[in-house]
């Protein structure tokens, strides 16, 4: 097993859980008003490993959706379907050290990278795009039953009517893109933004959330059923994108503090990735100034100082 105390890690994972529970700052993301609604205390965190050992602490079978949380995992699905080059050609693998909706292209005129709002309206308008846009859901909620297994992923159409009612600044976003050029060509701007939302809105909970994260830490296949989702490349070149560009402006002070590749979203969830060993999921939905939700960035701090798990601790 590839943590031999389990019992031990798990009292140690529920003391962290428990001590971070006092980080009560920080306020919920109101520019999406069905994001506003949602009780604001939640706290759910689990664990997954590449071998399957599975725990869960707090509210992990409440439902939130996945918000920029689906980011990396939309970006491995083109990465696996069409490449890295004709990816690439559309977005860089630059942080962009600006907030994650910022109105702004890197010095070739592409998003900076695929983990901001820019980035992944342009990887969203990659996702099979010679086929409908019912069939381009369909591919993707099932990749993500795919990364969960058994668990739960659903689809919240309140906060998908919600985001696309106030989604001006991703319109802005788009038509700015579209002005430079980025898209792939014969586009529909209207479908590509309806995926966009529609991705933010796939809903899951903490437990299920862990599997997925697990699946990047075990190189693209899901641990609880042996099934490969994405290629390896895919996932390698995902992790990557999380060290780097995974918190918003917040990505250089967590790959120098807890060095782990990461991703956060805007409902409060977030994940950690440490790879060959394990995914965590947490769950809590106030953010601070850069969106990243307090608790999560608290306990990965407080990991680190736990166990040896940041990227050079090995040295
Ligand atoms: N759906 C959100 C948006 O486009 C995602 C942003 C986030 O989670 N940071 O604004």
């Amino acid at each position: 097993m590839i943590i031999p105390d389990w019992e031990r890690f798990v009292g140690d994972m529920g003391e962290i859980f428990e001590d971070v529970r006092g980080f009560n700052e920080g306020e919920l993301a109101t520019y999406i008003p069905q994001l506003s609604r949602v009780p604001p205390d939640s706290w759910a965190m689990s664990v997954c490993t590449i071998d399957g050992q599975r725990k869960s602490w707090g509210d992990s079978l409440n439902p939130f959706c996945l918000q920029s949380v689906s980011k990396p995992f939309t970006y491995a699905l083109v990465h696996d379907d069409i490449g890295p080059e004709a990816l690439h050609a559309h977005v860089g693998q630059e942080p962009s050290g600006r907030l994650f909706n910022d109105i702004s292209l890197d010095h070739n005129k592409k998003p900076h990278n695929p983990l901001i709002n820019a980035g992944a309206i342009v990887v969203a308008s990659l996702l099979k795009n010679k086929t409908p846009l019912a069939d381009r859901f369909d591919f993707m909620i099932h990749a993500c039953r795919k990364f969960v297994g058994s668990g739960y992923i659903g689809f919240n159409n309140s906060v998908f009517l919600s985001e696309r009612e106030t989604a001006d600044r991703n319109y802005a976003l788009s038509y700015y893109m579209r002005e430079h050029n980025v898209f792939p060509k014969d586009l529909n701007l209207q479908d590509t933004l309806d995926l966009y939302f529609q991705i933010c809105s796939i809903e899951t909970n903490c437990d299920s959330l862990a599997v997925m994260a697990a699946t990047l830490a075990n190189g693209g296949v899901n641990p609880m059923n042996g099934e490969r989702v994405v290629n390896n490349r895919a996932c390698r070149d995902t992790l990557s994108l999380m060290y780097s560009c995974g918190m918003y402006d917040w990505s250089g002070q967590f790959a120098f503090h807890v060095g782990l590749p990461a991703k956060s979203g805007v409902s409060g969830d977030m994940i950690i990735v440490i790879p060959n060993v394990m995914g965590i999921a947490l769950y809590s939905p106030r953010l601070d100034k850069l969106g990243n939700t307090v608790r999560g960035v608290k306990f990965a701090e407080q990991l680190v100082q736990k166990y040896n798990f940041h990227n050079y601790d090995s040295l």
